[in-house]
């Protein structure tokens, strides 16, 4: 009989596409056998547990420069032990690109603040605000090339925001180079005319934040996009969608047969405009695109479970409420406009959709597992090395507990905020240990060492570029 460095026995293995019950083998810090009876050096009972591909979130924001004096609040410590606590074993932030700036020395400035104090393995998307020629025919196909497959470009923000002719020229490269786009889709001039209407009327609290930005605003930008990407013959990926009208042109487009992706986030299906509005203390539901109402939240449900969605990922954009550098930083009675965007979610991720999800039965587990692990890892490049649980796969797991209840309390969390918009949300089922390349990184009371986490070269998207499939 082999011998296993370690063995999880007993629980209940789920993949996007199977449910086993048995034991798995790990060697070398790869998954090496699926079957009964399996033993090794240690071992680990999960009898009652699931046992998950630990979560791929593709969609995160830690310790990235900003402009201004606001300061993210978790580093690449904190941020990623967030993520490990909740059952997230790769971490997909950005590596943000300032105007003026080589996209090359924005990648080298992530690097640095990752180094040495991340604990689960990760990748980056480049940001690209500054698509100057060296940037597009040089320093981007290199990039792509040494494993930066895919970027985040935006239609709004103005130390990010592309024109549309910008917006082609990086899908130009995209299509080019084989790489995978995201966009953030909202159309500036409304959201800037509208800050102008209200800031002249005296409304400047946080709730008129999500009036500057109304379903409309996301719904053009989002037609846009994929009009754009037709134009090009490229695939992309639209983030953050937060309701109907951005489903519909979605919908209308896959529909068409275009290669045009989605991802949600957590804040669209469990928070509204309603937690914008009570007084300043809104502001820490402040995030881009808003949250929007109850039938909208019903919409994002439906998205996830009939395939709109290939992605859910928590968008974490950490600042802290009571910081000067974070949601204050124009104090309390300054116009919304100064609000930093987003909010904390990279550890209530999986958590919130198993619990609301799984739990109340409007997505099978393969969904959850497919949303939150196996469609990232394929559109982005690191399949089957990541998101699976199969033979010569990282054995990079969570062991999760179906039967634990929690309640979510700021104080139960990793992050390095100071607040959580999901504070007193009783949730069922919560990952009980997390195991990075065969190593035990989080379990109670025990967290993962500082500067483990290894950097992933991505491939080409397997989704986006079928041809580029790659093998282990
Ligand atoms: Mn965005
Ligand atoms: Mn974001």
């Amino acid at each position: 009989m082999n011998l296993f460095d370690l063995v999880i026995r007993n629980g209940t293995v789920a993949t996007a596409a199977d449910v086993m019950h048995c034991d798995v083998g790990i060697q070398d810090e790869k998954i090496v056998a699926l079957g009964t009876n399996l033993a090794g050096d240690t071992e680990i009972d999960a009898t009652g547990k699931l046992i998950l591909p630990g979560g791929v979130d593709a969609h995160c924001h830690i310790d990235e420069p900003m402009s201004g004096n606001v300061v993210m609040a978790d580093d690449f410590y904190t941020g990623t032990l967030a993520a490990a606590c909740g059952g997230t074993t790769t971490v997909i932030p950005f590596a943000r690109q300032f105007k003026g700036q080589s996209l090359k020395a924005a990648v080298e400035d992530a690097h640095q603040r990752a180094q040495g104090k991340v604990v689960i393995d990760y990748a980056f998307h480049p940001i690209i605000s500054d698509p100057t020629p060296e940037v597009l025919e040089l320093e981007l196909p290199a990039l792509i090339q040494a494993g930066y497959t895919s970027f985040k470009i935006y239609m709004t923000y103005d130390d990010l925001k592309l024109n549309d002719y910008q917006l082609l020229s990086v899908l130009a490269i995209a299509r080019q180079e084989g790489a995978l786009t995201m966009v953030h889709a909202e159309n500036t001039d409304c959201i800037r005319w509208m800050v102008v209407q209200l800031e002249a009327a005296g409304n400047l609290a946080p709730r008129y934040h999500a009036t500057s930005r109304p379903m409309v605003v996301e719904r053009e930008a989002t037609h846009r996009a994929i009009s754009l990407s037709e134009f090009i013959d490229v695939p992309i990926l639209i983030v953050h969608v937060s309701g109907r009208e951005a489903v519909e042109q979605i919908q209308w487009a896959q529909n068409r047969g275009l290669r045009l992706y989605a991802e949600t986030c957590p804040q669209y299906l469990f928070l509204t405009e309603d937690d914008l509005g009570h007084g300043f203390e809104g502001a820490k539901c402040v995030c881009s695109p808003p949250p929007r109402d109850k039938a909208n939240q019903q919409v994002i449900w439906d998205g996830l479970c009939n395939g709109v969605f290939q992605v859910f990922s928590s968008d974490h954009a950490p600042f802290r409420y009571h910081d000067p550098h974070g949601k204050q930083i124009g104090g309390t009675n300054a116009s919304f406009r100064f609000i930093p965007n987003g909010v904390p979610g990279i550890e209530t991720r999986l958590s919130l959709l198993f619990s609301e999800g799984v739990g109340k039965g409007r997505i099978s587990i393969n969904q959850f597992v497919a949303l939150t692990a196996t469609n990232p890892a394929k559109l982005y490049g690191l399949y089957p090395r990541k998101g699976t649980i199969t033979i010569g796969s990282d054995a990079d797991l969570v062991i999760w507990n179906p039967a634990r209840s929690a309640t979510i309390t700021n104080v139960m969390l990793h992050h390095n905020v100071d607040y959580t918009p999901y504070e007193g949300m009783v949730l069922q089922g919560y990952p009980e240990m997390t195991i990075s390349r065969g190593e035990v990184i989080w379990k109670q009371g025990f967290v993962a060492e500082r500067g483990r986490g290894q950097f992933l070269p991505c491939s080409l998207s397997s989704l986006a570029h079928p041809k580029s499939f790659s093998t282990l």
